[in-house]
């Protein structure tokens, strides 16, 4: 028998599903290949052992309440007999008393503690296990969310966010699930059938036991097998509802753009056509489980009338109780309605895994850039130096956007880079921040700060001697406060307000009627493109870091303001070393070396004033602005 429950559970627990299909991963890239159910397993059983005392002491509690409910059914056959007449004198009533109904108040006490008892423990356990099962959903839901604060900027750029966050919120809740259903049901239920099935063959004939067995395995098969042929609806009804949801909030998130080219219609109906894909794909799993349920109760019916058969027929004959007949009844109600559950656990506790699996694959995606494994922080004394030495790099591999660029700045000073759209300006901003790593580093490819390879450096070091004022600025859905303060944000209010200042912002949000309070909406959509500037200059001065990049810093401004702002940020940049990436060229005339970068290329170098000498591309740009200007 427990080579047969050792089965019976294996097949719960380890059935492979390699052969399944992959699923899709959140990105669009290629689907990651579905681990096994019984590897995900693996996976989630370190975040559990480290509450190992909890785990066995509610085990403990499961066993005790099982016992509890599996002596119930044998109390009961006392109490029916202790009322049968014949049963009771042969017990060994009184003479005399066979006629009399007493009541039997022992058997009554122990019948109501043994519910309480079952009860109690399960309610024990759920004390006990609350805490690993919340402990383990908190520390995979935060490593998560680190994991993806640690992947590259490919990954992000390429993420769905509404399939992914979908993934996760799934993943977290499938370890709830996973647990609560494995542990709290599918165990005691084995527990359960193998305390009843042992109780049944000491008690009565072997055929009890075979004929449970038989509709055992037969219900699991038939359950396994139709929720496996099932798994199928319900993976391809999760994907659809990902996707849709993708849309919805990829629609939302363009609300502006929506409406700029009246496209609300056309929104609804690409998320309706999700919707409706999403409608049949339920209506498929709804309809195949009502076919499993209808199964399984067909199976679970025909074994009760086939025991109370025989257990009828043996009282008839004499052979048995009617208290035996009471115990066998109550057996089979109380072993088969958690069976009745089993078909709906199985398909929970595949659904969990396969969720689960899902936020273990994103959990286990590379990190494209890091770092090395003894890598040190970087190390800065004074002012840092920074050198592009002939720095290769392309986003995609047949698509190179920067051909060997070379560049230095020295400690304190000032290099800008100008040029046409597309002709990789961000990108040595990005490659400096280290969001990717240069596609030549063993031809001699390298970003050097204050000597120092930045890939031989922690990450985390170098993005700290850098502040940037990007490009785009998005701000968190805050108020303007935290925004500024996210620079640093152990800054004092004074610190704030004084960063805000030098951003030429603090006189506008002191006349707003919510002053530092104003929250700025969904990626700062409150706020005109120049303010948002503002703010994010403001945050860059507050973090004070050695180098700055500004990259169009000021590009969203109205002249005056700019012409104010760049003297704050000359000022600013005044002791540090800086790259500014600019197109307006009368921004960087006071830059000590400016580069002409074109398709990837520096194709010109120098001062302005030796720029202008040159007579080259430079010249005829700042002929161009001059003469627009
Ligand atoms: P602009 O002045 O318009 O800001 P830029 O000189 O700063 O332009 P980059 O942003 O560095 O240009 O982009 C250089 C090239 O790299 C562009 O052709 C762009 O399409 C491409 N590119 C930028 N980011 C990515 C990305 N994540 N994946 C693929 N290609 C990219």
């Amino acid at each position: 028998m427990r080579a047969c429950l050792f089965a019976i559970v294996s097949l719960f627990s380890m059935r492979h599903l390699s052969a399944t299909a992959p699923t899709a991963s959140p990105t669009p890239a290629a689907p990651a290949p579905r681990r096994s159910d019984w590897a995900t397993l693996q996976r989630l059983l370190p975040y559990l052992w480290t509450y190992k005392w909890r785990v066995m002491l509610a085990l403990g509690f499961m066993v005790g309440a099982k016992a509890a409910n599996v002596s119930v059914p044998l109390l009961l056959k006392e109490l029916v007999d202790a009322m049968t007449p014949a049963v009771g004198r042969a017990t060994g009533l009184a003479p005399g008393m066979e006629g009399l109904l007493i009541v039997p108040v022992g058997l009554l006490l122990a019948y109501g503690a043994l519910r309480f008892s079952t009860s109690l423990f399960t309610e024990l356990r759920e004390l006990v296990f609350a805490k690993a099962t919340e402990g383990a959903t908190r520390s995979i839901a935060l490593q998560t969310f680190e994991h993806l604060h640690a992947l590259s900027l490919r990954f992000h750029l390429e993420r769905q966010t509404g399939g992914m966050t979908r993934d996760i919120e799934r993943g977290t809740r499938g370890v709830q699930s996973l647990i609560s259903y494995s542990l709290y049901s599918i165990v005691p239920t084995f527990i359960e059938v193998a305390m009843v099935l042992t109780l049944l063959g000491v008690k009565f004939e072997a055929w009890y036991v075979y004929t449970t067995l038989g509709a055992l395995v037969l219900y699991i098969t038939f359950t396994v097998w139709v929720t496996e042929w099932r798994t199928q609806f319900r993976r391809e009804m999760n994907e659809l509802d990902s996707s849709s949801h993708s849309k919805a909030i990829d629609s939302l998130l363009n609300y502006e753009t929506v409406k700029y080219f009246n496209n609300e219609a056309f929104e609804a109906r690409r998320y309706d056509t999700s919707l409706e894909k999403l409608r049949k794909a339920r209506i498929k799993s709804q309809t195949t489980l009502s076919l499993l349920n209808a199964g399984q109760q067909l199976i679970i019916a025909t074994a009760l009338v086939a025991m109370l058969w025989r257990a009828t027929s043996a009282v008839a004959a004499g052979q048995m109780t009617l208290g035996d007949l009471v115990m066998i009844n109550a057996f089979m109600i109380q072993l088969y309605i958690p069976l009745g559950f089993l078909g709906v656990l199985y398909r929970e506790i595949k659904q969990s895994l396969t969720d689960l699996d899902k936020m273990f694959t994103l959990l286990e995606k590379e990190r494209e850039v890091a770092d090395h494994q003894a890598a040190k922080p970087l190390f800065i004394e004074n002012q840092p130096s920074v050198a592009f030495h002939d720095v290769r790099f392309g986003y995609q591999a047949d698509r190179e956007i920067l051909h060997g660029v070379s560049f230095e700045i020295p400690p304190g000073k000032t290099v800008a880079v100008v040029g046409p759209s597309g002709s990789g300006k961000s990108t040595l901003a990005r490659l400096l921040y280290r969001f990717y790593d240069v596609s030549n580093p063993g031809d001699g490819g390298r970003i050097e700060i204050a000597g120092q390879n930045i890939t031989a450096v922690t990450q985390a070091s170098v993005r700290q001697a850098i502040g940037i004022v990007p490009q785009d600025t998005v701000l968190f859905n805050d108020t303007i406060e935290y925004n500024i303060r996210y620079g640093r944000p152990t800054a004092t209010t004074a610190e704030v307000h004084a960063a805000a200042r030098a951003a030429r912002i603090h006189d506008f949000i002191t006349a707003l009627p919510q002053g530092y309070d104003t929250p700025v909406g969904e990626r700062g959509l409150k706020l005109s493109g120049g303010e948002k500037q503002r703010v994010a200059i403001a945050r860059t001065l507050l973090k004070n870091p050695p180098i700055v990049i500004f990259d169009e810093a000021t590009s969203a401004l109205d002249s005056a303001n700019e012409r104010a702002i760049q003297a704050e940020l000359r000022t600013a940049a005044a002791n540090k070393t800086t790259l500014v990436i600019a197109h307006r060229l009368s921004t960087v005339v006071d830059a000590h070396e400016i580069l002409v970068l074109e398709y990837g290329h520096i194709i010109e170098r120098g001062t302005h004033a030796e720029l202008l000498a040159a007579n080259g591309r430079y010249a005829g740009m700042w002929a161009l602005q001059e003469s627009a200007a």
